[in-house]
């Protein structure tokens, strides 16, 4: 595990901003396809709300076929 940053950076889990608990399972909250976009969701450790900002990522790898 690295070391999470709550303020203002980007980490690729989810991050609450009040207790930095760490939320690894977030496919629930997520709509199939979606690129981009942002909802709220409740802390598991601390109970607050806190909205989330995501955007995807695609990589791209070739090989000759
Ligand atoms: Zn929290």
């Amino acid at each position: 595990m690295g070391t999470f940053n709550s303020k203002n950076e980007n980490a690729d889990a989810i991050v609450c901003p009040h207790c930095e608990n760490v939320h690894g399972n977030y496919d629930e909250y997520l709509e199939v396809g979606d690129m981009s976009g942002e909802f709220e969701m409740e802390c598991v450790k601390c109970g607050e709300n806190f909205k989330v900002d995501f955007y995807s990522v695609v990589w791209f790898k070739t090989e000759k076929a």
